[in-house]
C-alpha cells in the first residue's frame, strides 16, 4: 500500500500523540534507566574451595549488586551499592564472616578510576537491623581510606528518622539526595522494627529488605507489617516498578519449593526480582488472616508469622542441625 506524506505525516502525529499519553499516565515513565539481572546467581557450591566471599553484579554502571557466598554463611545476603555524582550508598554490610570492606574497597576503587575521579563520600544505610545484614558495620566504619569518607546510619529506628528526614514514624516518606538521584525511603516495620524500604528513582527499583523477597517472609509484627506492605503499595500505585529487589533468595526456581532451613548449597534458585504484584499477593494473604497468624504458602514466597515461640525454635533448631550436617560436605557437595 502506498502512503502519501499527509497520510504519513498524520500517522506519525496520532502514534506521538499515544506515546505522550501512555508517558503522561506515569510521572517517569519512559525515563527508567535499565539494567541487567544476571541469569543465576552463586550460591555455596559445589565446591566451596572454588567460589570467591561475593559475587559483584553490575546491573548498571552506577548500580552493583553483591551476593555474600554461602560457604561464608548460609543467609547468603544480598548487599547494594548505588552511585549518585556527589555520594555513594552502600544498603546493608553483609552478615557474620562475609569480609565485605576489601570488596567495597575494590568496586568503589573501580568506579573511581572509571569516572576519572578521586574520592567520593560513601553512607552506610540498612534495610534492618539484624545480624545478617549489619555483620560488616564495624569494619566498614574502620575503613580509614581518604578516598572514601564513611558516613555510618545505625540500623535504629531514631538514626533513620534523622537521616531520611522522617518525622512521623512511621507514616511520613523520606529520602536521600545522591546527586542527580533521590532514593525515596519507606519506613516498613513488621519483620523487625526499624525497617527501611527504598525507592530509587533512576532505576525504579523498590528495595525491600527482609520485607519481601522469594522465600520465607518471616513476621514479627503481624499488625505493623500489613501497615508496611499498604505503605508500599500506595507509594508505588501510578509510579513505574522495574524491580522489587528483597536481600535473600530461599525459594528454588520450581513453583513452592523451597531450601531446608539453614541450607548452604541452593543450585537451581529462584531469581532475586519480583514484580510489584507480590506485595497484591501479601495483601490478599494477610487479609485473609483475619489477625490470626498463620503460615500461607505462595508461588514464589511464603508468609511466615513468627507469633508462636515453638515454632521459632523448631526453626532454629532445623538451620542449626542443617548446617552441622552440611558443613561437613561443603567442600565437596552434590551437585544436582
Ligand atoms: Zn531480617
Ligand atoms: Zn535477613
Amino acid at each position: 500500500m502506498r502512503i502519501t506524506h499527509s497520510v504519513l505525516g498524520f500517522l506519525v502525529g496520532v502514534l506521538s500523540m499515544t506515546a505522550l499519553n501512555a508517558q503522561t499516565t506515569q510521572p517517569d515513565g519512559g525515563k527508567i534507566r535499565p539494567g541487567t539481572m544476571p541469569v543465576s546467581w552463586y550460591s555455596g557450591g559445589p565446591k566451596c574451595m572454588e567460589l570467591p566471599e561475593w559475587q559483584a553484579h553490575e546491573y548498571n554502571p552506577d548500580l552493583y549488586i553483591m551476593r555474600q557466598s554461602g560457604c561464608t554463611d548460609y543467609e547468603q545476603p544480598f548487599v547494594f551499592l548505588l552511585f549518585g555524582t556527589q555520594r555513594a550508598l552502600l544498603l546493608d554490610t553483609g552478615s557474620r564472616n562475609g569480609n565485605i570492606e576489601p570488596e567495597i574497597k575494590l568496586l568503589v576503587h573501580r568506579w573511581l578510576m572509571r569516572n576519572h575521579r578521586s574520592s567520593i563520600p560513601l553512607i552506610i544505610v540498612h534495610t534492618h537491623a539484624h545480624s545478617d545484614h549489619t555483620a560488616g558495620d564495624a569494619a566498614l566504619q574502620a575503613m580509614n581510606d581518604p578516598a572514601i569518607p564513611v558516613t555510618f546510619v545505625a540500623a535504629t529506628v531514631e538514626a533513620n528518622q534523622k537521616f531520611y528526614g522522617i518525622k512521623n514514624w512511621p507514616e511520613d516518606i523520606g529520602s536521600v539526595d545522591l546527586g542527580d538521584r533521590i532514593i525515596d525511603a519507606l519506613a516498613v516495620p513488621g519483620h523487625e522494627k526499624s525497617a527501611i524500604a527504598l525507592y530509587d528513582r533512576q532505576t525504579a527499583i523498590l528495595f525491600t529488605g527482609d520485607n519481601v523477597y522469594p522465600g520465607r517472609l518471616f513476621i514479627e509484627d503481624l499488625p505493623a507489617y500489613m501497615k508496611s506492605n499498604q505503605r508500599m503499595l500506595r507509594f508505588t500505585a501510578g509510579k513505574p516498578v522495574a524491580h522489587i529487589l528483597g536481600n535473600h533468595v530461599g525459594r528454588t526456581r520450581t513453583p513452592y519449593i523451597a531450601y531446608t532451613p539453614g541450607a548452604i548449597y541452593q543450585p537451581d534458585a529462584h531469581e532475586l526480582q519480583l514484580l510489584r504484584g507480590v506485595l497484591l499477593e501479601i495483601e490478599e494473604g494477610l487479609e485473609s488472616m483475619h489477625d490470626k497468624p498463620q503460615r500461607i504458602y505462595y508461588r514464589d514466597f511464603t508468609l511466615w508469622p513468627l507469633g508462636d515461640p515453638t515454632l521459632k525454635q523448631e526453626l532454629g533448631s532445623t538451620i542449626e542441625e542443617t548446617q552441622r550436617q552440611q558443613r561437613e560436605h561443603m567442600w565437596d557437595q552434590e551437585q544436582h
